[in-house]
């Protein structure tokens, strides 16, 4: 069975007469083919030192670009999109946002 059938789609750009009823996404997972790091304009920085580990921003980051690993997050730059979501929710301030600069990217 083919994983992500979203990518043949993308490839043959539908028209508006082809596309799903309100837009809606039909395909699980299509997530993972949109690398929505390389738009981004400011970038989290986390400061390990002062997290506590709550996995707040975990739960609030709408891309899924915070993972969790050996109960510690880290950020998925590759997903992050920069909205800021994760510095805002934090209750400890752990995470800062900084403008991004193209060597980062
Ligand atoms: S800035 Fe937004 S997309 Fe990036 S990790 Fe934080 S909540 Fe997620
Ligand atoms: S919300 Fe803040 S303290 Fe909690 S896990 Fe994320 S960075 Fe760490």
């Amino acid at each position: 069975m083919e994983r992500f059938p979203t990518e043949k789609i993308l490839k043959k750009k539908p028209g508006w007469k082809e596309i799903p009823i309100g837009g809606i996404v039909t395909n699980a997972g299509s997530s993972l083919l949109k690398k929505t790091g390389s738009w981004r304009s400011f970038r989290p920085i986390l400061d390990k030192a002062k997290c506590i580990n709550c996995f707040t921003c975990y739960a609030y980051c709408p891309d899924n670009a915070i993972k969790v690993e050996n109960g510690k997050v880290r950020i998925d730059y590759e997903y992050c999109k920069g909205c800021g979501i994760c510095a805002n929710m934090c209750p400890v301030k752990a995470i800062k946002m900084e403008e991004e600069k193209e060597s980062e990217k």
